[in-house]
C-alpha cells in the first residue's frame, strides 16, 4: 500500500496535494522525487528555468540537476508549508521525500520549497495557514528576514 494518495489540496485551493494514507513515522521515505536528469549547463541555459525560482529543479551535484517538472513525478504535487512535515533528501542521483515529523493518517504532506529571500519573494504567497506562516514561500533559513520586515511594519503602523 502506498503511503500517499492524491487529493484536492487544502493549501492550494486550485490544485492537488498528497495525503498520508496511514500514520507515518518520522524518518520514513515516502515517495521518490523523479524527473529528467539534465546537466547544470543545460539548466543554466534553458529559458524554462529562467525565472530563478527552481520550483521543480534540484541540484544533484556539480554536474547534474534534476528537472521534476514532468507528469510522471507525483511528488511534484506536494505543497509548500512554513511548518512542513516532509523534506527532500538527496542520495546520489536520487531524491526522496522523507517524513521529518510523525505524520497522522489523513494529513497533507508538505515540504519546504527552499526559495531564497530576494526582491520578488512577494510573487509567491504562502497559504499554508500554519501558526508559523510568514505569508510567503521562502526557505526556513531566510524567513527571519520577512519576520523582521513584518515587525518593522507593525511598529510603523501602530
Ligand atoms: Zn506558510
Amino acid at each position: 500500500m502506498k503511503l500517499y494518495k492524491i487529493k484536492k489540496s487544502n493549501i492550494d485551493k486550485n490544485g492537488r496535494g498528497l495525503y498520508a494514507t496511514k500514520n507515518i513515522k518520522k524518518g520514513t521515505k515516502i515517495i521518490n522525487y523523479v524527473g529528467n536528469i539534465i546537466s547544470v549547463k543545460e539548466s543554466d541555459n534553458n529559458p524554462k528555468f529562467d525565472n530563478k525560482k527552481p520550483i521543480y529543479l534540484f541540484n544533484l551535484n556539480k554536474k547534474y540537476d534534476l528537472d521534476g517538472d514532468v507528469s510522471w513525478n507525483i511528488a511534484r504535487l506536494i505543497n509548500h508549508s512554513c511548518s512542513n512535515n516532509c523534506d527532500y533528501e538527496g542520495k546520489g542521483l536520487k531524491i526522496w521525500v522523507t517524513a521529518i515529523k510523525d505524520i497522522k493518517k489523513g494529513e497533507e504532506l508538505t515540504c519546504d520549497y527552499g526559495f531564497s529571500y530576494d526582491s520578488d519573494f512577494k510573487q509567491y504567497p504562502c497559504k499554508c495557514q500554519s501558526i508559523s506562516c510568514v505569508g510567503y514561500i521562502v526557505r526556513q533559513g531566510s524567513r527571519w528576514r520577512i519576520n523582521k520586515k513584518f515587525k518593522k511594519n507593525y511598529r510603523v503602523n501602530n
